[in-house]
């Protein structure tokens, strides 16, 4: 454990005993790590550890926060995307969605990603590595200092596909529940689904966490295969009527609600022929669809479909029986697609 971030109480605690301190100088450590108001971000802040105790977890290689700031893009609504250097010079993106009532923190699960979904400016870049559980916790720490505000709700819709690092994204789930103190319920994982690996996360999460409370939220973005495959290359491997059948398992597994994120392409998947496809592929199953407006990248020859197209979709769905709503894309301005700071960043 060279990572102070995403100790529990009781690593911390047994970290100052092992150092011949009293047990009460980790539950400070703690304190000055997750309490948002009392926050640093390094073992040099914490100015109430003994000065000798402080020196010696540094020079044993111990830190609080790893990442660093390198750029950001704050949007006229007050989103705010950050882009982060990890220790081993890559970067990654996350971003801080603020309303009145919340603070939404949406985190990158790894560096670039596998899944290649053609929409998408991560996808171009492939996969780096997967982001260790402090990584991951590190950006709510940037977010809460640099909004000021602290995080009441966790999306994993940044960089990465969640499920192909399952072990640290239920870790950094189970601090995120105990240390920051946001309940499962208010965090949602969000895949493109990998074959097999619905089911495992139930399965872990009722290993790591006890239970599953978090919401899955798959990215369908297709009423039929054919679609699919054309949006999500990697969607060979996996039917979508398989992908149905394994959230209709984990709805029964976890008595969690699956909600399907569709985004609205023009020409491609936002036909009223495509809602009433949609319709029949979820008959029955108690889930809710998110549509989505696309954010166009450069060199991806997808574009945003219309208002109209959009609202007929919606009311479409709506009178056949499926629980719908229409997400607005925040932070619009500039850069706002996942990946596209990172890739600006890169061809400066
Ligand atoms: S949309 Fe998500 S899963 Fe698809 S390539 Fe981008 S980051 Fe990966």
């Amino acid at each position: 454990m060279k990572n102070l971030l995403g100790s529990s109480i009781e690593e911390l605690e047994n970290l100052a005993l092992n150092y011949g301190q009293a047990a009460f100088r980790g539950r400070q450590i703690y304190q000055w790590i997750y309490n948002f108001r009392n926050r640093k971000k390094s073992i040099d802040q914490i100015e109430v550890l003994p000065l000798d105790f402080r020196k010696k977890l540094k020079e044993d290689g111990f830190h609080i926060s790893e990442l660093s700031f390198q750029e950001k893009n704050l949007a006229n609504d007050g989103t705010l995307k950050l882009l982060l250097a990890t220790t081993d010079n890559e970067s990654i993106e996350c971003v801080g969605i603020p309303t009145e009532k919340r603070l939404t923190a949406c985190l990158s699960s790894q560096v670039g990603c596998p899944m290649d979904c053609k929409f998408c400016a991560t996808g171009k870049e492939g996969l780096k590595r997967s982001l260790k559980k402090s990584e991951i916790l590190d950006q709510i720490l940037f977010i809460e200092n640099e909004m000021n505000r602290k995080v009441t709700n966790i999306v994993f819709m940044g960089m990465g596909e969640p499920l192909l690092n399952i072990d640290d994204l239920l870790l950094s789930i189970k601090s995120i529940n105990q240390d920051f103190q946001i309940s499962q319920r208010k965090i949602t994982v969000s895949t493109v689904a990998v074959p097999k690996m619905i089911s495992k996360l139930s399965a872990k999460s009722f290993q790591i966490l006890g239970t599953c409370q978090f919401t899955l939220a798959v990215s369908l973005h297709a009423s039929n295969q054919k679609i699919r495959e054309i949006i999500i290359p990697s969607a060979k491997n996996y039917d979508i009527e398989n992908i149905i059948d394994d959230c209709r398992l984990f709805v029964k597994d976890t008595g969690r609600r699956v909600s399907f994120e569709y985004l609205m392409l023009s020409g491609v998947n936002d036909k009223l022929e495509h809602a009433n496809e949609l319709s029949n592929l979820l008959k029955g199953f108690q889930c809710h669809v998110n549509l989505i407006q696309y954010n166009q990248i450069d060199e991806v020859e997808f574009q945003r479909a219309s208002l109209k197209n959009l609202q007929l979709f919606q009311s479409r769905l709506s009178k056949n029986g499926i629980a719908v709503s229409f997400r607005k894309s925040r932070g619009l301005d500039k850069n706002a697609a996942c990946g596209q700071l990172r890739q600006n960043a890169k061809n400066k």
